[in-house]
């Protein structure tokens, strides 16, 4: 015989955790499959995709696209096949023995939910430097986020520390609206894809410092200069700014989830090809998943998958053949 399962209205087929891409992604889906759906979404860490100035690798879009919209058009698509949205952030996820098999119970600030499956779809946030002056002067001309703060510094001069594509891409667009865009990277080389690199390099407000680390954030309520090491002569000096923009990768929110789930050493969360992590009933996608290559269309193709996963987890959940 089946599990016979007391659903009650605040029980549902699957909580997706995280409102990106994959999340969105795995709430169309699987609203799609006519499951009982709710995303709980953050409003306090805005993802990545929304603070992306100009996302021109997503198929299909060859004038390039504004990641907020982007995000928004999914979000409307998953309002329209069901999905239930709640904001907070997710304190814990635990198991709950649910007659012969286990439920998860959701735990965010103010409120908690029970749910047959959950999708983990946290994302990933900016490193900090941990510099002296850092968060002294944070949103004082130190920042995450070019499209959030890009406009406080026309015909200003800024430094963006990172040679990934976030810190290329990031320092091209902010030459919107700095008269010089300074890139200051650790090695003489950047890691950021060589389309990218071309443009940097033929940008003439964008100068590049090799083999350079910065020390310390300078400026008593706004940022004044960076100071900066030469990695390779030891020469320090103060390279005058009144913008720094930190892009030097990310960290996954997936705190929560310690002993809960695989994570590896990093706190990307482990999962197989079909998204599932080392406990039934937990699926993850997007960034904040183990992966070779983190970007929008393969958070998406994740939390598709997720989704796909969750719902053949749930049926046989409910029929008993778990
Ligand atoms: P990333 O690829 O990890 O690059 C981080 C950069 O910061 C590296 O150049 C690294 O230097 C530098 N760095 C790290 N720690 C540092 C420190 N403490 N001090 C100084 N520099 C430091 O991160 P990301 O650029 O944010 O990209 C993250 C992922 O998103 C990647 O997979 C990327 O391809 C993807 N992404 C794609 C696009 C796109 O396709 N258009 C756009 C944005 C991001 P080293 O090079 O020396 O390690």
């Amino acid at each position: 015989m089946g599990v016979i399962f007391k659903m009650d209205k605040m029980t549902y087929d699957v909580v997706i955790i995280g409102g990106g891409p994959a999340g969105l992604t795995a709430a169309i889906y699987a609203s799609r499959a006519r499951m009982k759906t709710l995303l709980i979404e953050s409003i306090a860490t805005p993802g990545q995709a929304v603070t992306t100035s100009d996302i021109e690798n997503y198929p299909g879009f060859t004038e390039g696209l504004n990641g907020f919209e982007l995000i928004e058009r999914f979000k409307k698509q998953a309002e329209n096949f069901g999905t239930e949205f709640k904001t907070g952030d997710v304190k814990g996820v635990e198991g709950r023995k649910w007659d012969d098999s286990i439920a998860w119970r959701i735990e965010s600030e103010r409120e908690e939910f029970l749910s047959l499956s959950v999708i983990i779809a946290t994302g990933a946030r900016p490193k900090k430097l941990d510099l002296p002056g850092e968060d002294r002067l944070k949103g004082k001309g130190v920042s995450y986020c070019a499209v959030c703060d890009g406009a406080f510094f026309s015909n200003k001069n800024i430094a963006v520390i990172g040679g990934g594509d976030t810190a290329v891409e990031e320092a091209l667009f902010l030459t919107k609206f700095a008269d010089r865009v300074t890139l200051v990277h650790r090695r003489d080389r950047l890691r950021a894809t060589k389309i990218l690199q071309e443009r940097a390099f033929a940008n003439k407000k964008i100068e590049v410092l090799w083999d350079c680390v910065a020390s310390e954030i300078l400026g008593s309520d706004k940022v004044e200069a960076l100071k900066i090491k030469n990695l390779k002569d030891g020469r320090e000096s103060d390279l005058s700014c009144e913008g720094v923009f930190v892009f030097i990768g990310y960290t996954p929110n997936t705190s929560f989830l310690k002993g809960i789930v695989k994570l590896d050493e990093w706190g990307y969360v482990i999962t197989d090809h079909d998204m599932k992590t080392s406990r039934d009933g937990i699926f993850a996608c997007g960034d904040a998943r183990k992966k070779l290559l983190r970007q929008i269309v393969t958070a998406c193709g994740d939390g598709a998958t997720a989704a796909f996963s969750a719902e053949g987890y749930v049926e046989h959940l409910k029929a008993g053949r778990v």
